[in-house]
């Protein structure tokens, strides 16, 4: 019996040792923490149990801040984010994010957000804010953005492409097939099409998406996955290993081995995407900065001539 498909009594599959995390907490991570809990933002890191919270937080000093409250609208399987009914909307948290981007001193955030399906325009007027809010306290940070769908209403995306965010995402999350039984009043070509209505839109704004492997998905389901995505122009996408976040949530199929993402960064890369990170901790927005750096390297001429 491999690694792969070793299982402990309960069943469960074992996790295998590139899996292992570091948990010592730095000086940096409580800098992170504290300004977290000060300026009461919440963050996907914490709030969907993240794998890499010690070290985004504690050696790169960042983390992505969750807007819109902790409280999510859908209820996708393999997510730990509350639902429910969310809270009112609270007017004041672009303006401290926008500071504590500042305050961090980072070069490129990922703001993401619960979805908010309760709202007329699920959220979008708040994310504008907050993109217009880190660029008044932080100008030389590069904003990600990593949104929900909103249903692919024209107006909700377009508002937000027309921010200029340096990098436009959404995730498909899984693969075609097994998207109704994931994600939760979701659909596979509504979030291909939310991306290609960025693009249409703006090309010169960045799109990207990530999805997850382990869940079921066979590798010619992932590559068709990144064709589908590709059809549509994304230019950058992330591969990371599905880890269940607690006992209600979908339990894990099969862990990648490290070769496997290797081989699914090849294919994206053959499929013309610009670039890709692919491994067992992979998420949407791990070590964001740094690719996205390389990212500007490969497209930009002028850029790579500046080292
Ligand atoms: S990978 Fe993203 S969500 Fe996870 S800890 Fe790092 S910044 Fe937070």
């Amino acid at each position: 019996m491999d690694t792969l498909s070793a299982s402990n009594k309960t069943g469960k599959l074992r996790k295998p040792p590139w899996l292992k995390i570091d948990r010592r907490v730095t000086a940096t991570h409580e800098r992170v923490k504290n300004v977290v809990k000060n300026e009461r933002l919440a963050t996907v890191c914490e709030e969907a149990n993240c794998p890499n919270l010690h070290e985004c937080w504690g050696q790169h000093g960042t983390a992505t801040f969750m807007i819109l409250g902790e409280v999510c609208t859908r209820r996708c399987r393999f997510c730990s984010v509350k639902t429910g009914l969310p809270r009112t909307i609270d007017f004041k948290e672009p303006n401290r994010v926008g500071s504590s981007v500042a305050e961090l001193g980072l070069k490129h955030v990922v703001i993401t957000m619960v979805d908010r399906d309760d709202l007329p325009d699920g959220g979008a007027k708040m994310v504008v804010e907050t993109v217009h809010a880190i660029r008044r306290h932080a100008p030389e940070c590069a904003v990600e953005l990593l949104t929900s769908d909103f249903m692919a209403r024209p107006a909700d995306i377009f508002s937000i492409v027309d921010t200029k965010p340096d990098i436009m995402s959404h995730n498909i999350e899984t693969v075609k097939r097994l998207t109704p039984q994931i994600r939760s009043r979701a659909s596979y070509e509504r979030s291909l099409r939310v991306l290609e209505m960025s693009y249409e839109h703006d090309s010169s704004v960045t799109t990207k998406s990530s999805l997850m492997v382990g869940l079921g998905e066979t590798v010619e389901e992932v590559v068709e996955a990144l064709q589908d995505l590709r059809k549509v122009d994304v230019s950058i996408c992330n591969i990371g290993q599905y880890l269940q976040p607690t006992a209600t949530h979908l339990p894990v199929q099969k862990y990648y081995h490290p070769d496997e993402f290797a081989l699914l960064k090849g294919k994206a890369y053959e499929l013309g995407f610009t670039h890709c990170e692919s491994g067992a901790l992979v998420r949407s927005s791990y070590h964001a900065g740094e690719d996205y750096e390389s990212f500007r390297k490969k497209i930009h001429p002028l850029y790579r001539n500046k080292g």
